[in-house]
């Protein structure tokens, strides 16, 4: 017998007759003879819906009324949940963040879990029952709800693993695993049977929406085995877990030699298209500058991602500076670049939403070189400007046109050799929002 975390996602979720599907599933689980947790996303797009409709309010929602406001997506597929799980005859109970002990800092919209007592979701397994915790949601310690911030439900899950000691963290969505890039872009995509956390780090990062990237933190923090997999099927998904170049297990049971496999160079290929731009330009050449304009960007609660400084032209002494921030966040920021535009003595201020971000995840690449070679050759050939670079050891990030990202996608993916020979990907449901 065996504690088993199982995260649902909205699309696996999304109507009444998914949440029976889904019922099915956990109740054979438990009639197993499993002790299961589930966390439960919120019904389909409901979470963006519930944003519109914030929206149509007004275009600033007070971020305390905002989470309130999310958290009720949240709430209504745990409760329907439970409901379908008690109609097949196994007892189930459903809690709020809140009451399955997710405490977290008071920072809305992206709150960080700073500690989980589920003393009722221990209750609730003693008496044999399933526990469905709502995901994405926690309360503050002035008792304020919170949410963990998009994605956040596979935060809930894996901190929850954590936090009980469960045996694995299986993450329940709409494809087989995690591909070597977004399915619904490279139909050609293969599944990886295995993945380290620090390259599945680097994958959501790069916008693999997949898991999230906080839940990937947690779980390696925690040393939380997370099974990928789809709700739609019973196939075997993607491990998260280990390090590159762990040793192969000669004692492994042979249903595990598969993922035991010789790392390979390349994992895979991440594409985000939710930054925006903006280029600071004719910065004065002088040391401080990129200090205080950074201050000013950081002032307005922008996340930075790239940056690029270009070589001062010498006769004018002056630069400019690029960087790329989430697209929400760059209306804020350019308000407040304005603002001290006298003070630091730009000259003027671009900014451009239409980017695209590629990057190339392998841990591999640390000891193979060429790589970066191979990756702009790609892009080259299918005619893709390059307007931006960064590297970390285990991936190489470039910047596109953002209506040139999924071609880019596709035209790396094939250059290094990931595309699947079996078939096409399948996506089983969702609508890719
Ligand atoms: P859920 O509602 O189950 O949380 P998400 O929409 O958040 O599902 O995440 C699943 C989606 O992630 C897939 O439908 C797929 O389009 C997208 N995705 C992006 N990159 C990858 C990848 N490398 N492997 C698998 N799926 C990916
Ligand atoms: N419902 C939330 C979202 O759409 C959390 C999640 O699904 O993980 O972001
Ligand atoms: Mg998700």
């Amino acid at each position: 017998m065996a504690l088993v975390v199982q995260k649902y996602g909205g699309s696996s979720v999304a109507d009444a007759r998914s949440i029976k599907r889904v019922a099915k599933r956990i109740a054979e689980s438990r009639r197993a003879g499993n002790d299961v947790v589930v966390v439960v996303s919120a019904m389909g797009d409901t979470t963006d819906e519930l944003l519109d409709l914030a929206g149509e309010i007004t275009p600033l929602p007070p971020k305390r009324e905002l989470d309130i406001l999310l958290t009720a997506g949240e709430r209504i597929s745990m409760s329907l949940l439970a409901m379908a799980i008690t109609k097949l005859g196994v007892k189930a109970k459903s809690f709020t963040g809140q009451q399955a002990g997710l405490l977290t800092d008071a920072v809305h919209g992206r709150a960080q879990i700073v500690d989980v007592v589920p003393h009722r979701v221990h209750e609730t397994l003693q008496k044999g029952q399933v526990a469905i915790v709502a995901g994405f949601q926690g309360v503050s310690r002035s008792n304020d709800v919170t949410t963990l911030g998009r994605g956040g439900s596979d935060t809930t899950a894996v901190a929850l693993a954590a936090g009980l000691g469960a045996d694995v963290c299986e993450i329940y969505t709409d494809v087989d695993g995690v591909f070597t890039a977004d399915p619904r872009v490279a139909t050609s995509a293969r599944k990886i049977d295995r993945v380290t956390y620090e390259e599945m780090l680097e994958l959501a990062a790069g916008g693999a929406k997949v898991l999230a990237l906080r839940a990937v933190e947690y779980a390696r923090r925690y040393e939380v085995p997370v099974h990928v997999r789809s709700s739609f099927s019973t196939k075997t998904g993607t491990l998260v877990t280990g390090t590159y170049g762990d040793p192969i297990d000669p004692n492994a049971p042979a249903s595990q030699k598969d993922t035991q496999m010789e790392d390979p160079i390349i994992s895979g290929v991440a594409h985000d298209d939710s930054e925006a731009k903006i280029t600071v330009v004719g910065v004065p050449d002088k040391p401080g500058m990129a200090a205080r304009l950074f201050e000013v960007v950081a002032g307005a609660g922008a996340n930075i991602d790239m940056i690029v400084q270009n070589v001062s032209a010498g006769e004018t002494g002056r630069t400019d500076i690029s960087f790329t921030l989430p697209h929400a966040s760059t209306q804020a920021t350019v308000a407040a670049l304005d603002a001290v535009r006298e003070e630091i003595g730009y000259l003027a201020l671009e900014d451009d939403d239409q980017i695209g971000k590629l990057s190339l995840v392998g841990a591999g690449m640390k000891s193979n070189p060429g790589v970066s070679a191979r990756l702009f050759g790609a892009l080259r050939d299918a005619g893709i400007n390059i307007e931006m670079i960064s590297t970390s050891e285990i991936r190489i990030s470039v910047v596109t046109r953002a209506d040139m990202l999924d071609d880019a996608v596709r035209a790396v993916h094939t250059a290094f050799g990931l595309d699947s020979t079996e078939g096409e990907a399948v996506v089983y449901a969702g609508s890719g929002r």
